[in-house]
């Protein structure tokens, strides 16, 4: 296969300049911006400082449901729903599994976002610039590329969409501790996570906790859910939190809400975590932690205070309904604007928005965004469908639409890449709640 990454450093050459669009970021929410700056016959170019493509194909979505898929076939061979089917232990090989997840995002990667990047062979194509970039004055970013050399880029006008990364909790221990992230999904990174552990304690009680620790429990590991509050998923109904509590203790994982972490200590070989669990401190053994306690937008070391970008106090950029910046001609979408003007922090808001600042920047379309909008929308409001579609779960295949959804590849199953295309469908995370 085509090593696009590799190619990219040496091809970016042709990306300095001026652009009509200058976008920080080159995920799901950049790439609908670019396509959209494309459409419009203006030049545009991103700017990537880790694996093109961002979050949702590298290490989020795209890698988690193809995981979770793979555990829910161990799940469900041992535990058929038809009287008659004797329940099998499937042997699960960690490394096989991680490695067929690493060769399905190169494919993607290469088939959903390399091949639109650079290609000579169109007018206009869309470009990236490698590295981390920043920006020194309203319209300039600089870009130091990873061999030190730095790149000005110009851009008329800006779209900033650099997402967002994994919280990382101030916690006594914590800096002497090793720990995983939901960056453990990523590929030829360091913090990949290439040996299932027999142990996991999971801090954390969003969607990508859960998920997480379910597909851990499924494939086989011991795993401790510790919640801080007092119910998991809180910013849904309570009745879901209950539901989704009961299903995940009946599948064995061991679930705690009102728990305060206090401290953490240990090794390679194992970690200990103290917990204020109400009244009474406990502690929790495993080989291995994973912070799941939420993102952060990606906004430090940006230069945006510089050219007076204006950020709210959990440091996401602050939109209009137009998605623009309290800089005129900057502008900003996807994880970056956090969850308080109701990005939801998911692919295909990202996505969606990307076009929409592209299209008001580039040719003043005056399209806005509903800050108000929320997941529920998605679903019909009667039914199992739309408790599903409130809970970002994806919904469902009816038996009779089976037939044509066993045909699709199912090793994209649940993501957005479900159906073969970028990402503009479904809503985040994936727990099955059967
Ligand atoms: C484990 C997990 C599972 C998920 N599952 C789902 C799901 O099922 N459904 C769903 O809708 N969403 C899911 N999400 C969320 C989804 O991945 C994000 O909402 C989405 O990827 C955000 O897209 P974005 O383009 O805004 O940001 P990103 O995709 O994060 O792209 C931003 C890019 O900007 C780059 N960048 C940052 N700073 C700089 C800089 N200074 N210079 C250059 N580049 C920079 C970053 O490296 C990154 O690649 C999941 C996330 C995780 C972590």
């Amino acid at each position: 296969m085509r090593d696009v990454a590799a190619e990219w450093t040496h091809t970016d050459g042709r990306s300095e300049g001026s652009y009509d669009l200058l976008i920080l970021g080159s995920g799901a929410t950049a790439f609908a911006a670019a396509t959209r700056a494309k459409e419009l016959d203006k030049t545009a170019v991103m700017t990537e400082v880790r694996t093109l493509g961002g979050t949702c194909v590298n290490r989020g979505c795209l890698p988690s449901k193809n995981l979770i898929e793979a555990a829910r076939l161990v799940y469900d061979a041992a535990h058929p729903r038809y009287p008659g089917l004797i329940p099998a232990r499937l042997p699960v090989d960690f490394a096989v599994l991680i490695a067929q997840k690493d060769e399905l995002i190169r494919e993607y990667r290469d088939q959903h976002y390399a091949s639109l990047v650079d290609d000579s062979t169109y007018p206009n194509p869309l470009q990236v610039v490698t590295g981390r970039a920043r920006l020194v004055d309203a319209h300039i970013a600089e870009v130091t590329t990873p061999e030190g050399d730095v790149r000005r880029l110009t851009g008329e006008q800006i779209l900033i969409a650099t997402g967002s990364s994994p919280v990382i909790p101030d916690i006594p221990g914590l800096a002497e501790t090793p720990y995983l992230t939901s960056d453990l999904l990523t590929s030829e990174e360091s913090q990949e996570l290439t040996e299932l552990p027999p142990s996991l304690v999971i801090l954390g009680g969003g969607y990508i906790a859960l998920e997480l620790g379910q597909m851990f429990a499924r494939l086989g590991t011991e795993v401790t859910i510790l919640e801080r509050s007092g119910r998991i998923l809180k910013g849904e109904e309570p009745e879901i939190s209950k539901a989704l509590a009961d299903i995940l203790r009946a599948e064995g994982i061991r679930l705690l809400t009102h728990a305060e972490v206090r401290q953490v200590a240990g090794n390679a070989s194992g970690v200990r975590v103290t917990a204020q669990v109400r009244d009474q401190e406990q502690q929790f053994q495993a080989v291995r932690l994973l912070l799941a306690t939420g993102r952060r937008p990606n906004t430090t070391d940006l230069g945006l205070e510089r050219v007076d970008v204006q950020l709210d106090a959990q440091g996401a950029v602050i939109v209009d309904g137009h998605l623009r910046t309290s800089v005129p001609h900057i502008w900003a979408a996807g994880d970056v604007i956090g969850r308080e003007t109701a990005s939801q922090m998911a692919t295909p808001v990202g996505a969606h928005d990307g076009g929409i600042a592209a299209s008001n920047a580039l040719a003043g379309a005056d399209r806005q965004v509903d800050l108000h909008r929320s997941a529920g929308g998605c679903g019909r409001a009667d039914g199992p469908r739309s408790q599903r579609a409130r809970l970002h779960l994806p919904v469902q295949h009816d038996s009779d639409e089976r037939g044509a959804a066993g045909r699709r590849d199912t090793r994209y199953a649940g993501s957005h890449q479900d159906g073969a295309r970028a990402p503009h469908a479904a809503p985040p995370g994936r727990l099955d709640a059967r």
